[in-house]
């Protein structure tokens, strides 16, 4: 019943227990797992910091490169703890807002269960539950969602 399990990673601490969480149970279940990564363009271009038609191409470029070869070493650093528990993994980087791309995916590939982190990277970690995660159990899907707490 478990078999496609989605967890969307930032590179962070919980993220990285989540996706640990996620890799018992497709070991469990013979599942396997796809970890997706977002590329959220609106934390560097946009409103509050810069406008995007003053933003000049090469640099944003050359942010979301940083970005996305940083994304790639984090997934593959999860996909050889998956390894270990001998449990397949793929790997999706996406551009755009993080819930509405983790939605897509989990849609598109009809998981059966999104794993994740309660909390992120974010240093502001008063918050009861992350921004993304509260976005996510807040869409209207029917996909479950299993959410790990940080340590
Ligand atoms: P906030 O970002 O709201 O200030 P936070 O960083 O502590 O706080 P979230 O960003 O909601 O919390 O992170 C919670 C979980 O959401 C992470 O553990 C991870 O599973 C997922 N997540 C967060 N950002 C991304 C992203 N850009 N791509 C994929 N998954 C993400
Ligand atoms: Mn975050």
């Amino acid at each position: 019943m478990i078999e496609k399990l989605l967890v969307p990673t930032d590179g962070s601490e919980t993220s990285r227990k989540a996706a640990k969480y996620a890799f018992s149970l497709a070991a469990l279940s013979g599942g396997s797992v796809t970890l997706l990564s977002v590329i959220n363009r609106d934390l560097f271009i946009g409103k509050p910091t810069i406008p995007a038609t003053m933003t000049p191409t090469h640099i944003v470029e050359s942010l979301e490169d940083f970005l996305r070869q940083a994304a790639e070493q984090d997934m593959q650093e999860l996909e050889k703890l998956g390894g270990q528990k001998g449990v397949g993994t793929r790997q999706v980087i996406r551009y755009g807002h993080p819930v509405e791309e983790i939605i897509k995916e989990a849609e598109r590939e009809k998981a059966d269960l999104i794993v994740m982190g309660s909390h992120g990277k974010s240093a502001l970690n008063a918050a009861v539950l992350g921004s993304v995660t509260f976005g996510v159990i807040h869409t209207d899907t029917k996909i479950p969602v299993l959410i790990v707490r940080r340590s």
